[in-house]
């Protein structure tokens, strides 16, 4: 099976060269057993070593089934050290946190096959050793020659044709080294069995060849006994799962460490914990804006990703301008700018609504009185416009006069009528709110608290935002007149082209009502201070209006109003990330547009107290990550380093280096998953 041709072996040193072998000629089968000896230093291990595959030959070249083995590469040593060798050591080399059964099943393990049968296979060698009562003991309870017999049953496990074994009495007391070697040959009947020993008198008994070393050089060998000559093992089992012997391996290794793997899990634990929170202290800190102080002088919504545009020679925007304006890192694109500094509140979503009442003060008249109190705080309005058909999961996108889509799981809300209310704070007060009927015609596909309104909708609040003042102005009872002012409109959908509707609320405070209804009347309306005269005839009330001090406008006269005043030069865009701010406004001037970052022009000078904190912060976090990572690093050693004892006996139990690293990372993916 083995045989060596004219094989030497040196050692280098930086200052002599070793001969530790010399051309050695020997021939080897299976069915014997061969006892090498020798003074220390004569060069038994290295030979052994060499026969097993641990270690490489200079000179000569040894042949495995008459195959030269001087062309063998790594995986085939490895192979060969899987397949056909089974060590026995004189120090054992047992895994100590195993059990005794688990030290015998890994060797199964690694030969694939399943949990359980490894267990009961283990469970019938271990009873050949005699060791079967101590089974759930872990292998550092055991005695010397317990352990000696425990190391030969592993080596039985791996059903591999040759054993060697260096010195493997050389730690036990003669009677207990006996029973070794009486057991090594009781259960070694058709293997090669290669046992080093300087105490030859202790082996005779049992070997069928000496040979004998000396200075690297073999000086005797001869034939003891008679052998019977065996084929050994020809059909190898193959492992075709490999992957499922790694996870029973790292399970095994998992499960024999518990409290060693609950430490570890804690710390992974804490280091991913303490990382996320100093990279967030460190991602949140690195912008100065944010040490600014923040003045709603300008913008009621500085979302930190809105940036206001218009084109750089201030022209009115086309659609072609703002497909234009879809640059990197911009997620959607508002036509209406003005509206995004516009709140909107949906009944009992976003806000309750108290109705009560009283008597007004010439006490003739019951007024119905409302407060409302918002649950929700700043949602902003968003139009239908920044939308296209593949954001609509039912139904479609906002067309008609007083639509919405909103996001809902319920499709059933689909079709019907909400009350909601609009605010801004800055133009109307702090208390004044539109509230009107918006009926939901879609649905969103991702989940969002936005509504998204139609058109016209836009077009009133956006009017609305200017600087209205209308007045009306009547005559009753002859030649009495009366004016009445009102800084807000609405689109009535339900009146004539030239007719007004007033809110119930006004009407019912009014001493006449019916002296002005059906009248024509001249009608005044300034915007931005220009004052214009024009003629409508006061159609009806709408209660539907349910505004105060808001008046509705047929469609018409809305927009004559619109196009002269509300000019169409700017919109907003919205970016994914505050931190491309700079790249997007750089790209937008390249097509020709300038841009403002909202939350940039709401600060004002730098609040030198959080500057302090800052860098304070940032400082903390880049040295603490700095320290986080020495110590995972420190950490990931230390594992490595204390298992490196384990990885050797895996190794020459017949774990290739590759798959050892894949048992590292299945047991450190299972560490980090149940931490
Ligand atoms: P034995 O097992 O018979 O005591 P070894 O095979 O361990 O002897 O050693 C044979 C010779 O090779 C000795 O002279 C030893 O000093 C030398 N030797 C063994 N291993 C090494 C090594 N790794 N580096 C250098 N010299 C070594
Ligand atoms: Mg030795």
């Amino acid at each position: 099976m083995l045989k060596l041709e004219n094989v030497s072996k040196y050692y280098y040193s930086s200052s002599s060269v070793t001969c530790a072998l010399r051309k050695i000629n020997l021939d080897l089968k299976i069915g014997e057993f061969v006892a090498i000896t020798g003074e220390s230093g004569s060069g038994k291990t290295t030979l052994l070593n060499i026969l097993s595959g641990l270690d490489s030959y200079e000179d000569g070249e040894m042949y495995y089934y008459n195959k030269k083995t001087s062309f063998f590469d790594n995986e085939d040593w490895e192979n060969y050290r899987r397949d056909e060798i089974a060590f026995i050591f004189q120090n054992y080399n047992l895994i100590d946190s195993f059990t005794v059964l688990e030290n015998v099943m890994i060797a199964y393990i690694i030969d694939g096959y399943t949990y359980s049968e490894a267990k009961s296979k283990s469970k019938q060698i271990l009873k050949l050793v005699g060791l079967e009562k101590d089974i759930n003991k872990r292998a550092t309870k055991l005695s010397g020659g317990q352990k000696q017999r425990l190391s030969i049953a592993r080596a039985l496990a791996k059903e591999t044709n040759i054993i060697v074994a260096d010195e493997p009495t050389g730690n036990l007391d003669i009677e207990n080294g006996k029973a070794i070697l009486e057991l090594l040959k009781k259960v070694s009947k058709d293997k090669l069995v290669i046992v080093v020993t300087h105490n030859f008198g202790q082996v005779e008994p049992f070997i069928t060849r000496k040979i004998r070393l000396h200075d690297g050089e073999i000086v005797l060998d001869e034939k003891v006994n008679d052998f019977q000559l065996s084929n050994g093992i020809v059909n190898r089992k193959e492992n075709n799962n490999i992957l499922k012997s790694v996870l029973n391996f790292s399970f095994l290794n998992i499960k024999s460490q518990p409290k060693k793997s609950i430490l570890l899990m804690m710390l992974i634990i804490v280091l991913c914990f303490s990382s996320f929170v100093f990279y967030a202290n460190f991602k949140s800190n690195i912008d100065d804006n944010k040490t600014k102080e923040l003045v709603d002088d300008f913008f009621l919504n500085y979302d930190d990703t809105r940036l206001i545009v218009r084109n750089s020679e201030s022209l009115d925007i086309t659609d072609e301008m703002l497909q234009k304006a879809m640059v990197e890192n911009v997620i959607s694109i508002e036509k209406y700018d003005a509206i995004t500094d516009m709140n909107y509140y949906r009944i009992n979503r976003d806000y309750k609504y108290f109705l009560g009442g009283g008597w007004d003060d010439s006490g003739n008249n019951f007024i119905d009185s409302s407060s409302i109190q918002i649950l929700n705080s700043d949602h902003f309005m968003r139009s239908g416009s920044s939308l296209n058909d593949n954001d609509i999961k039912e139904g479609r996108l906002p067309t008609g006069k007083y639509e919405m889509v909103v996001f809902s799981n319920d499709s059933s809300i689909l079709g019907t009528t909400e009350l909601v209310l609009f605010k801004n704070s800055r133009k109307w007060g702090v208390d004044a709110y539109y509230k009107y009927n918006i009926t939901i015609v879609g649905l969103l596909k991702e989940p969002t608290h936005q509504a998204y309104f139609s058109n016209d909708i836009c077009d009133i609040m956006e009017l609305n935002s200017y600087n209205l003042n209308l007045k009306y102005s009547y005559k009753y009872s002859g030649s009495l007149r009366k004016n009445l002012n009102y800084s807000k409109v609405l689109i009535d959908p339900t009146i004539g082209s030239y007719d007004i509707s007033f809110p119930q609320r006004i009407l019912n405070n009014l001493n006449y009502p019916d002296e002005y209804i059906n009248y024509t009347n001249n009608f005044l309306y300034t915007v931005n201070g220009d004052s214009y005269r024009k003629t409508y005839k006061v159609n009806r009330s709408n209660p539907q209006l349910i505004c105060d001090d808001a008046i509705g406008l047929s469609e018409e006269v809305f927009y004559e109003i619109y196009n002269q005043y509300v000019d169409n030069k700017q919109f907003a865009i919205f970016i994914n990330d505050y931190s491309k701010t700079d790249d997007v406004i750089e790209a937008l001037s390249k097509e020709g547009f300038v841009s403002l970052s909202c939350f940039r022009a709401s600060t004002a000078g730098y609040d030198y107290n959080k500057v302090v904190i800052r860098y304070v912060n940032l400082i903390i976090s880049i040295v603490a990550m700095f320290i986080l990572n020495c110590v995972t690093i420190l950490l990931g050693y230390s594992i490595l380093k204390f298992k490196r004892n384990d990885y050797i006996i895996f190794k020459m139990i017949g774990l290739s280096n590759s798959l050892i690293k894949k048992i590292n990372v299945i047991e450190l993916m299972i560490y980090g998953l149940l931490s």
